[in-house]
């Protein structure tokens, strides 16, 4: 099968041109940090390079280099943030595979133990309450 190429009207680059809002926590020259709106625990968010790839099977590698080291700076913001036990780290390849939007993404999700995820894509979360764990996670990465 062809792989699809990549559409730049996909809601994440949306978000990147400033067409939609989003909470966002962390933004340097290449990547871009933003709370997750349907969120599968408390403090999930979301980072992506700025370059668009569908996913990481046809992201270039250099821009895979760049986006690793803020997903760890996320990682750790968001387990001391939410005081987790552990954080789970995500990223799905075309729809077989769970993706949903295809613009290149890694899922930080702050974890606690005997505390079940929520489903993927699930419910949408009030604003305010991601508005207010944004400065969770904004305030431990100014740490
Ligand atoms: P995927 O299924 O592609 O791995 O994940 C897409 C993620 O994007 C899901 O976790 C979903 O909750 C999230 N999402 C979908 N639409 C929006 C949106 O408009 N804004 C934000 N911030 N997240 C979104």
């Amino acid at each position: 099968m062809v792989a699809s190429a990549y559409d730049d009207n996909n809601i994440f680059a949306k978000i990147l041109r400033g067409e939609i809002p989003s909470h966002k926590l962390y933004e340097d020259e290449h990547t871009l940090a933003f709370m997750d709106v349907m969120p599968q625990a408390p403090g999930h968010l979301l980072v992506i390079p700025k370059v668009g790839s569908r996913n990481l099977l046809d992201a270039d590698p250099d821009v895979l280099a760049r986006t690793i080291p803020v997903v760890q700076k996320l990682a750790v913001a968001a387990k001391e943030a939410f005081d987790a036990d552990g954080v789970f780290v995500a990223q799905f390849n075309e729809p077989a595979a769970g993706q949903t939007v295809f613009h290149l993404h890694f899922h930080v999700i702050p974890r606690k133990e005997g505390e079940p995820l929520k489903p993927h894509s699930g419910v949408m979360a009030d604003g305010e309450v991601l508005k207010a764990h944004a400065e969770k996670i904004k305030a431990a990465l100014a740490l």
